[in-house]
């Protein structure tokens, strides 16, 4: 972990009933949590509100996704102004389901991103490999290319928490090492001072997503350059996602 607040988010995905998150939201209410971490739930969107009503305040609510202008005639879209009347804080942008399942584009995406910072939503900015594509040894020109996406739009970095997961990670059991990890993070960090500023690079919290669980987070996170996870099948389990949580040293 480096010097930046510690940052967990848990992206439940298309998952979940009333009742089990109901049961999900007591877990994590009775869980103690270390202070200094930013804690962070993705309900999908038609839980968003049940949740909101019910979690602690300690854990603030993001969406998995947002339309990228201003809400009216999108049907079967949700506007950032809807997030926000439902106490949503942050928003997940670039996740890889989005990208490689759903077909989202880079500029798509960097537009959704600029559109929900101004009005005021955090985003989590995800952006990442697939196998093919580390293989091939293209890892960094397609993260830099997703990254760029990014930076050629958004108004300001202050409320941007960039999630690196390579896509070959995410829900395969297959976890990046610490130091594969590390090295990609060091490696957004130099392209955000070269392209963006030193002061974003220093600022910018860059977390890990991609098959952490309770066993190996806090391994990663004993890393300099990563600032916390992105956690989506174990944060469907409350006493894990604590323990991922609490896995800052
Ligand atoms: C994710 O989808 O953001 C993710 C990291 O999933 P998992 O933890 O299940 O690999």
């Amino acid at each position: 972990a480096g010097s930046g607040k510690f940052f967990v988010g848990g992206n439940w995905k298309c998952n979940g009933t009333k009742d089990s998150i109901s049961k999900l939201i007591s877990d994590l209410n009775s869980a103690k949590l270390e202070p200094d971490v930013d804690v962070v739930v993705a309900p999908p969107f038609v839980y968003i509100d049940q949740v909101k009503n019910s979690i602690t305040d300690r854990i603030e609510i993001s969406a998995q996704n947002s339309w990228v202008g201003k809400g009216g005639a999108f049907t079967g879209e949700i506007s950032v102004e809807q997030l926000k009347d439902l106490g949503s804080k942050w928003v997940i942008l670039g996740h890889s389901e989005r990208r490689h399942v759903i077909g989202e584009k880079d500029e798509f995406i960097g537009k959704k991103a600029a559109y929900a910072l101004s009005e005021g939503l955090g985003v989590i900015a995800c952006i990442g490999e697939l196998l093919e594509e580390r293989e091939a040894g293209k890892t960094f020109d397609v993260l830099f290319q997703q990254l760029k996406a990014y930076a050629d739009v958004v108004p300001s970095w202050d409320n941007i928490v960039i999630a690196y997961e390579p896509v070959w990670a995410i829900g395969t059991g297959k976890v990046a090492s610490p130091e594969q990890a590390q090295e990609v993070h060091v490696a957004l960090r130099d392209w955000l001072k070269n392209n963006v500023s030193a002061e974003v690079a220093s600022k910018t919290r860059i977390i890990y997503g991609g098959s952490v669980n309770g066993a190996n987070s806090s391994e990663l996170a004993k890393k300099e350059d990563i600032d916390g996870f992105l956690v989506g099948g174990a944060s469907l389990k409350g006493p894990e996602f604590a323990t991922i949580v609490n896995s800052v040293t």
